[in-house]
């Protein structure tokens, strides 16, 4: 019988096939007493040396498919692997054991797993979890037993799995992974970067899907609602490849007729539409989609997942090698929001209680005037290379704004010191993703170039609803009257200044707010690059004349549920006419 499952979509598309449950099982250690240690230790070295020849191999593909950052990870497992203090740990555990040497890899990974769960420190435990990463391998060369892993899939799947770790991800064949479904998760968490990074359909938040999933049960994901349908029957299966073909031809089709035209609205009116991006392979993608630029860079995805800090010449080719990449679009290369959600463990960020409101971003950066300057100094080096904008996320006010901006001017007087290169009429931007920002929106407009409103925080912030909690999401609303009149408020204020005002959050890329989101003033709108096509399209059905309208019938509503209704209205008779003008 059909059963449903619901969570989070976090990656749009729709994926049918069986289930292949991705849970790392423990195995059966053989224990038994050894006399000739040297020849454990041979096969040890056997072992490890097998681990390397596997972990080169996946540090070359991580390399060339997800950009030497993502790979960094595989390198630091590397040098575990090549550091003598395992090899010592194991001689001396085996001489005094004298237990055979898978008895004793496993020993010594118990008592790993035992101090990484009782202690807090990030750093430490994410070490350790790289050792027994490492551990495990060498001990399955030993066994000889094949460590599950995705890079080869007998068959067409979709993955289930509680999480996925970059090892995993890095390594995954997305030829025969067709959807994710994930137990944990949020919207920012690493797996849902990458699934949408690599354009994946996948669910997120999906409690006990372990229990509801065995394996080869057939399943369809649909990576925009969240929903999950498990054995359905013939009719649903028809039903939802009917859907998936559609919406292929439809991507193609939107694609083919967007190609190369910039997004205007009927009464002629261009807007900008750019792509966020995280990784190095969505360069490519927003090629793809022709997007007007980049509008928004995560820096900080240089930043987390590895060992150490990317040095300023690292960071410095990442810019420009995406500034040359994109040119003559602009690239707005927004400077790290480190803190919140997104920790970086080699940094030492303790764990906050109220991480979304702690120091995280330019509060982050202020502090640590060492790494914020040397991230500035590549942004700025870089800019020479194409049309880079530097914007600064989680700005709450003016004293905040001058002083990095006072930041970026030290810097720029080391480069002329130095006679380093830059553009000096680099254009600076705020994001406006706090409340208070919003209210001096009018003062921050006389001081920046331009404004991006990160509605994802704007609206955790006004609403006072934490992004990433499940119990909560509910409350999560973008269209509540507050945020609509909010983004009113700061593309006035723009507007005033004569100064560009985009939207970076998720709802630029929501095709149901499109025609409300101009006509409140915004004229560029950044999004994932898998957006692109269908808001191009949604903007060529819209009169900006009725969308200041529908604006201003909006910013008289009371409540989130009379706008959500109207939005939806208007975005039907647009979706009806798509369909008449695809058909
Ligand atoms: C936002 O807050 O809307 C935004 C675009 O930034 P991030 O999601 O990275 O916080
Ligand atoms: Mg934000």
């Amino acid at each position: 019988m059909e059963r449903y499952l619901q969570g989070m979509g976090i990656s749009p598309g729709i994926a049918i096939a069986p289930a292949l449950l991705f849970f790392h099982d423990r195995y059966d250690i053989p224990s038994y007493a050894v006399s000739d240690l040297e020849a454990e230790l041979a096969r040890l070295d056997m072992a490890m040396q097998k681990t390397r020849k596997d972990l080169e191999i996946i540090y070359e593909r991580a390399v060339q498919e997800l950009g030497d950052r993502n790979a960094a990870i595989f390198h630091a497992h590397m040098m575990i692997l090549d550091d003598v203090v395992l090899r010592e740990e194991l001689t001396t555990h085996l001489s005094e054991h004298q237990k055979n040497m898978e008895h004793t890899l496993d020993a010594l990974a118990t008592r790993y797993a035992q101090a990484m769960n009782s202690v807090d420190d990030l750093r430490f435990r994410e070490r350790t979890a790289d050792m027994l990463d490492v551990i495990d391998r060498v001990l399955r060369h030993l066994l000889d037993a094949e460590r599950p892993n995705l890079r080869t899939l007998d068959q067409e799947s979709i993955i289930v799995a509680h999480d996925l770790t970059p090892s995993d991800t890095a390594s995954m064949d997305t030829s025969k992974a067709l959807g994710l479904i994930i137990e944990a998760g949020s919207v920012t968490s690493h797996s849902s970067i990458l699934a949408r990074a690599l354009e994946i359909p996948a669910v997120i938040g999906v409690e006990d899907a372990s229990a509801a999933v065995t394996a080869g049960t057939m399943v369809i994901v649909d990576g925009s609602s969240g929903r999950i349908i498990l054995d359905p029957t013939r009719e649903t299966c028809v039903r939802y490849r009917k859907a998936q073909e559609r919406l292929i031809e439809r991507r193609a089709a939107l694609l083919r007729s967007t190609k190369g035209k910039p997004a205007c609205t009927v009464d002629g009116v261009e807007v900008m539409l750019r792509a966020n991006i995280e990784l190095p392979l969505e360069i490519e993608h927003s090629q793809n989609v022709n997007a007007q630029g980049i509008g928004l860079y995560r820096t900080e995805y240089l930043f987390i997942d590895r060992d150490s800090l990317p040095e300023e010449e690292e960071q410095y080719k990442a810019y420009a090698h995406v500034a040359e990449a994109i040119a003559p679009h602009p690239v707005v290369l927004r400077t790290m929001d480190i803190g919140g959600d997104k920790f970086v463990a080699h940094l030492q960020i303790l764990k906050e209680d109220n991480p979304q409101l702690g120091w995280r971003a330019v509060r982050f950066c202020l502090a640590r005037p060492d790494i914020f300057k040397t991230q500035l100094r590549a942004m700025l080096r870089a800019s020479v290379h194409g049309t880079i904008e530097i914007m600064f996320p989680m700005i709450s006010g003016i004293e905040e704004l001058r002083k990095v901006k006072e930041v970026v001017h030290e810097v720029m007087a080391d480069l002329d010191e130095e006679k380093i290169p830059y553009n000096s009429n680099i254009k600076i931007g705020s994001m406006i993703e706090v409340p208070s920002a919003v209210m001096l929106a009018d003062l921050l407009a006389q001081e920046s170039d331009f404004f991006s409103i990160g509605t994802n925080d704007l609206i955790q912030y006004l609403l006072a609803v934490d992004r990433v909690n499940e119990k909560i999401a509910h409350l999560y609303e973008p269209a509540h009257p507050a945020v609509i009149r909010m983004i009113h408020q700061a593309a006035q204020a723009a507007r005033v200044r004569n100064i560009p005002c985009s939207i970076c959050g998720e709802m630029a890329g929501d095709a149901l707010y499109t025609e409300l989101l101009l006509g409140l003033g915004i004229t560029a709108l950044s999004m994932a690059p898998v957006a692109i096509p269908r808001i191009r399209e949604e903007i060529s059905h819209i009169y900006l004349g009725e969308a200041r309208t529908l604006a201003r019938k909006a910013l008289k509503m009371r409540t989130a549920a009379e706008i959500k209704e109207l939005m939806e209205k208007r975005h039907l008779i647009r979706a009806k006419k798509c369909e008449l003008l695809m058909d």
